[in-house]
């Protein structure tokens, strides 16, 4: 048998490669992503390929090993190429995406070291590192030290963490669930109806309030549809605003609805996911009052702090219904001795037990570069946003409201003669995406508001500065005429 052992580990040592392996492999890899920086901003925002990365299947994973080069070859050729660049500041589509550098050198060393962050008792400086930032964003949006949090993979999976947060909260038993009833908008971000469905609470009233004109919940149609559905026999139990809405980066009237959740004793939520840093520029800060009257929050560092995919967060303003919603016990945990008074445990705090120690990829590039270049970068997209709204009206495009934060819709009504239906507008203003996307320098996205097809223009990409911005400016004049003239 021990010779068998010895075998087997003679195979299995080849899982550490040595210290001359590891340099060539990292020097390949450091290559590999110095290239892909050095002409960042030089490639394509978009690109379309034959295959659209259906070589990578003719590499199956086997028994046999790979070379990187190989391997890098393939990732190349199959993944980093075909598709949405999201590093790329040309990404004014959805929202776009991150990928500052010493968030990757964080999860580089969190992959090596692998340290625990599930439970204080197995990595006390990994629980501690993620409690303090999670307390330093609860601090950016003024909730008290009562507060505890958790860093998970995305804005969805925070906004889940949330809802049944709320539900345990609000004792919503499944006996409820029909004639409890929530309270949105149509232009809250899809994941909330997603997570309440996932929550059982598919089943409840779902009641999307009325807007204005700049598609913010309407206070008036809230209050008085909570007070029929009392009237009715219903439970309103929970409220959801949006500070930053996706589509048209709108804020709903925070205060406002925060006075109304508090006469009805609802749960008030709010997805800040795309809009809650900018609570680090002055302008943001003002225009985003009333975040720290919610009852829970949900931001995204992964959009708001340029860090790469992966990282959202959640905040409720009293710990313990975070912990009532999460914590449980369990038999082969029983060594893990408590936690001390302030610092809670993840896995206490969310629906993870093992999870990626995501607090270094936030906290080193916070700790190297400081805030300010944060709340810069933030500032520099609050003004790009100003300046595309003006530009393109001197464009002759039409516009949506001037901007809250970001985001800015827009199309382009021609004019040559003849007035042209709604629908033949629509049309072409599909038309216009389309040659925006197949040039693929910048990569915009649209949408629909009242029936209007309309252009969207995000600007969160930290690689984005005012010289993308014109290039876009450029590209859209140039495809306007070249469709004109076809008309
Ligand atoms: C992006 C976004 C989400 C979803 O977050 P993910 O990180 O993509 O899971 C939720 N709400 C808003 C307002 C968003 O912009």
């Amino acid at each position: 048998m021990k010779r068998r052992i010895l075998v087997l580990e003679q195979h299995a040592r080849k899982l550490e490669p040595d210290p001359a392996s590891r340099k060539k492999a990292r020097k390949q890899v450091i290559t590999y992503t110095e290239t892909f920086l050095n002409r960042v901003e030089k490639e394509k925002a978009f690109v379309e390929t034959a295959g659209n990365g259906i070589g990578l299947l003719a590499s199956p994973v086997s028994e046999q090993p790979m070379s990187m080069s190989k391997a890098l070859r393939l990732l190349h050729e199959h993944v980093d190429t075909p598709g949405l660049n999201p590093a790329s500041g040309g990404h004014l589509g959805y929202i776009p995406g991150g990928g500052i550098y010493y968030a990757a050198l964080g999860d580089y060393m969190a992959d090596i070291m692998n340290r625990y962050a599930g439970y204080f008792y197995a990595s006390p400086g990994a629980v501690r590192m993620e409690n303090m930032l999670l307390k330093w964003a609860a601090s950016l949006i003024g909730y008290p030290a009562t507060a505890a949090g958790n860093l998970s993979s995305g804005g969805s999976i925070a906004n889940l963490s949330a809802v049944v947060t709320a539900r345990e909260a609000k004792k919503i038993k499944a006996r409820d669930v029909e004639k409890g009833v929530i309270y949105l908008t149509t232009h809250a971000h899809h994941c909330i109806e997603k997570a309440l469905r996932i929550a059982g609470l598919g089943e409840s009233v779902i009641r999307h309030i009325r807007v204005d004109a700049q598609y913010r919940m309407d206070r008036v149609a809230l209050e008085n549809q909570i007070r029929k559905d009392k009237k009715e026999g219903l439970n309103p139990w929970l409220v959801v605003a949006s500070a930053g809405t996706t589509d048209t980066g709108s804020i709903d009237p925070l205060e406002e609805i925060a006075r109304v959740a508090r006469k009805y004793s609802l749960w008030f939520h709010i997805d800040a996911a795309y809009g809650g840093f900018f609570v680090l520029t002055k302008t943001g800060k003002k225009k985003l009052k009333g975040l720290e009257l919610s009852d829970s929050i949900v931001l995204d560092p992964h959009k708001g702090l340029f860090l790469p995919y992966g990282l959202g967060l959640v905040l409720v303003k009293k710990k313990e219904h975070l912990l009532r919603a999460h914590q449980f016990q369990a038999n082969y945990l029983q060594d893990s001795s408590p936690d001390p008074e302030e610092e809670h445990s993840p896995a206490d705090l969310s629906a993870e037990l093992t999870k990626h120690f995501r607090g270094l990829r936030l906290w080193l590039p916070l700790k190297l570069h400081g805030i300010k270049p944060f709340r810069a970068c933030l500032e520099e997209k609050l003004l790009l946003a100003e300046y595309f709204y003006k530009e393109i009206q001197k464009a002759g495009f039409e516009t949506g409201a001037e901007p809250e934060l970001s985001v800015v819709t827009y199309r382009y009504i021609p004019r040559n003669g003849k007035k042209l239906a709604e629908k033949d507008i629509n049309l072409f203003n599909e038309r216009l995406i389309k040659e925006v996307q197949k040039d693929g320098r910048i990569f915009i996205s649209s949408t629909l508001l009242d029936n209007r097809f309309m252009l969207r223009f995000a600007c969160l990409s930290f690689r984005t500065h005012l010289h993308t911005v014109d290039l876009l400016l450029k590209i859209l004049k140039e495809k306007v005429r070249k469709l004109e003239r076809a008309l």
